[in-house]
């Protein structure tokens, strides 16, 4: 849910202006960026060839899985080949963040 800016009423993410005073909302996605556990669960199943979902969750997952794996285990690469598979800080930071439970991840994939 998102609040008009102008007179507060609470609208559905989707609602593209407000019926009340008329306010347009900004295009683009309104809807909060997709948390860490929900992308973890779509780097699980990317690490285990499964099928992903169709989100944004699931999208930011699969770049951030092809970073990992470009960057073989050195966070150094991680910081360095970022620009090039991801979009932004954001997914930079939740890159970094996921980072340690990947390499465990790969781990226990390995044994
Ligand atoms: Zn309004």
């Amino acid at each position: 849910m998102k609040n008009c800016p102008l007179c507060a009423t609470e609208y559905y993410d989707e609602a593209k202006w407000c019926p009340d005073c008329e306010y347009d909302f900004p295009a683009g996605p309104a809807a909060a960026p997709p948390d860490a556990d929900e992308i973890w669960r779509e780097l699980e199943r990317v690490a285990d060839e499964q099928e992903t979902g169709d989100g944004a969750a699931a999208a930011m997952a699969g770049r951030i899985a092809d970073l990992y794996r470009e960057a073989d285990g050195n966070p150094h690469e991680i910081w360095r080949l970022s620009p090039e598979f991801l979009k932004n800080a954001d997914e930079y930071d939740m890159a970094k963040r996921l980072f340690n439970r990947w390499k465990t991840l790969s781990k226990k994939n390995a044994g």
